[in-house]
């Protein structure tokens, strides 16, 4: 079979590894999804000779411009090529084998064959080889069946599957990756292996473990991935809490739902709605605080209360664990696992103005991302229930959109501020500001005024006047400042 791969590079590099008297074949991914025909701009290139020579003089034969980044430790080279809109990565290597000691992960590295490089690789499908030398341009090397696997969509690796996830256990991770992005089925002798090799995945470091989560989660549908995670015992070692859903306790006739796969249908319900990796993340740890809040009532059955704050406060020391970024990202994942049940609660009884401003208030800018998720995590058998849940839901979208507009509450600045409420009053900072300051906030958000600078002066003067501080500055002149000496109420009638 002869693969005509169509980027002009593919000729280029066949043309400058005939000038150098060497084979050079295309490798790996870029011809699995050739086949597959998914879009690929990471090329591998794997040549019978020095990758790192080849690659210069790929480089210096298509524009000498090109910076090659070469890699001496891993006798690799590759350089960023722009060709249309796209930019393309083509990354180079001589043939190598590789051989592995148990107690070590970094293999003993020497030149090989084709065929040594061929067998290095994790899947039978990942494996295929295409020639890029003129005289065989586009033939078609696949000694492990990629294709026929290929068609069958079954993942299975070439050599003994004990051996090729024992000699790198992050294959076992990238099987099941693969299982979810592809569609694809693991077969069952490399499956068995992965789960009798679970163990070994001890041996890599989170950051890589990490990079595969991510393409699960952002794979079109994660709940493969995790429950074969699940399934082989990966999970468990990897990713504790999540493993910890799984399961459904019983006391006499009443059972829970089983928060594990509650979790993942959330996630495929968010997965159909956004590509976002922070929603998706969101979504996978929602209910993350159930376990440790579960409790059984005589009366109520099995509650989870407070699971949302537990929850919450879990976020951090997972993505410390996993090498997650510890920035803005978490405080997002951190703020929708907590905020998760609100708007449900909201929808559940009467939607009043006064709590979906309150819900502004809380959730600002993440507001619609919070919907998302909280319409994903409506997943009762009861048709009556759901439907119910998605109407009020409907209530609660429309009155957000109206009060936005009419209060803008979003990222919400008080229209006085603390300054403000010292220079009036003559007074330092204390007590009493934040006291005016949240009435006011209260005030505007429960609609008994409105969020404007007038009616909040108003109300500072109000309120003030109730804590038995004396207006120095009434007016508002917003630009006089004051500084003070002058103590506060409380200071003064000390005692009570
Ligand atoms: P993707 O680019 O979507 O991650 P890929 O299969 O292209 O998938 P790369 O990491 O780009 O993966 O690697 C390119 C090729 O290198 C793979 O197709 C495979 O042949 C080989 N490979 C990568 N990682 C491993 C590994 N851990 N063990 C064995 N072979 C690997
Ligand atoms: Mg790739």
């Amino acid at each position: 079979m002869d693969v005509i791969l169509d980027h002009p590079v593919y000729k280029r590099i066949g043309a400058t590894a005939d000038r150098l008297g060497i084979q050079a074949y295309a490798v790996g991914g870029v011809v699995r999804d050739y086949f597959l025909q998914r879009h690929c701009t990471d090329i591998d290139i794997v040549c019978l000779g020095s990758g790192i020579d080849l690659a210069q003089a790929v480089a210096a034969d298509i524009d000498p411009h090109i910076t090659v980044s070469v890699f001496r430790n891993f006798g690799t080279a590759s350089f960023h090529y722009r060709h249309g809109d796209t930019v393309w990565q083509v990354e180079f290597v001589g043939a190598r084998r590789e051989s592995y000691h148990h107690d070590s992960r970094k293999p003993v590295v020497e030149n090989g064959t084709l065929e040594d490089d061929q067998n290095r690789r994790d899947f039978t499908v990942n494996a295929m080889a295409v020639s890029l030398n003129n005289d065989t341009y586009g033939q078609l090397i696949d000694p492990f069946g990629g294709i026929r696997d290929l068609n069958e969509g079954i993942l299975r690796t070439p050599l003994d599957p004990d051996v090729t996830f024992s000699d790198d256990p992050l294959r076992m991770m990238r099987a099941i990756r693969f299982a979810a992005q592809l569609g694809f089925r693991i077969h069952d002798n490399t499956f068995e292996a992965i789960a009798r090799n679970a163990n070994r995945i001890k041996i890599v470091s989170a950051e890589r473990i990490t990079t595969e989560l991510n393409k699960i989660l952002l794979s079109p549908t994660p709940s493969i991935g995790f429950k074969l995670l699940q399934k082989s015992g990966l999970l468990p070692i990897i990713f504790p809490e999540l493993s910890n859903l799984k399961g459904v306790e019983t006391v006499g006739q009443r059972g829970h739902k089983d928060n594990f796969y509650h979790t993942l249908e959330v996630v495929e319900h968010v997965a159909e709605k956004s590509d976002d990796l922070w929603l998706r993340w969101a979504a996978l740890l929602h209910d993350i605080g159930k376990p440790a809040t579960k409790r059984y009532d005589e009366k109520l059955g099995w509650t989870f209360h407070g699971h949302e704050v537990r929850g919450s406060r879990m976020v951090k020391r997972i993505f410390t664990h996993l090498r997650l970024p510890l920035d803005a990202k978490m405080k997002y994942v951190e703020k929708l696992v907590l905020l998760h049940l609100r708007p449900i609660i909201l929808s559940e009884e009467e939607v009043t103005d006064s709590a979906v401003r309150r819900l502004l208030f809380d959730a600002g800018d993440d507001i619609d991302d919070l919907m998302t998720l909280c319409e994903a995590d409506i997943t009762s058998k009861n048709e009556e229930k759901v439907r119910r849940y998605l109407r009020n839901f409907q209530l609660v979208r429309k009155k957000l959109i109206e009060l936005e507009e009419k209060d803008r509450i979003r990222n919400f600045q008080p229209p006085v501020k603390g300054e403000d409420i010292m220079t009036v009053f003559g007074i330092p900072p204390c007590h009493e500001v934040g006291i005016i300051k949240d009435a006011i906030k209260d005030a505007i958000l429960d609609g008994i005024i409105p969020n404007e600078r007038a009616a909040a002066w108003q109300m500072m003067l109000d309120e003030g006047a109730k804590l038995g501080l004396t207006a120095q500055h009434p007016a508002d002149t917003a630009n006089t400042r004051h500084s003070s000496t002058a103590s506060c109420a409380n200071d003064t009638s000390s005692g009570s």
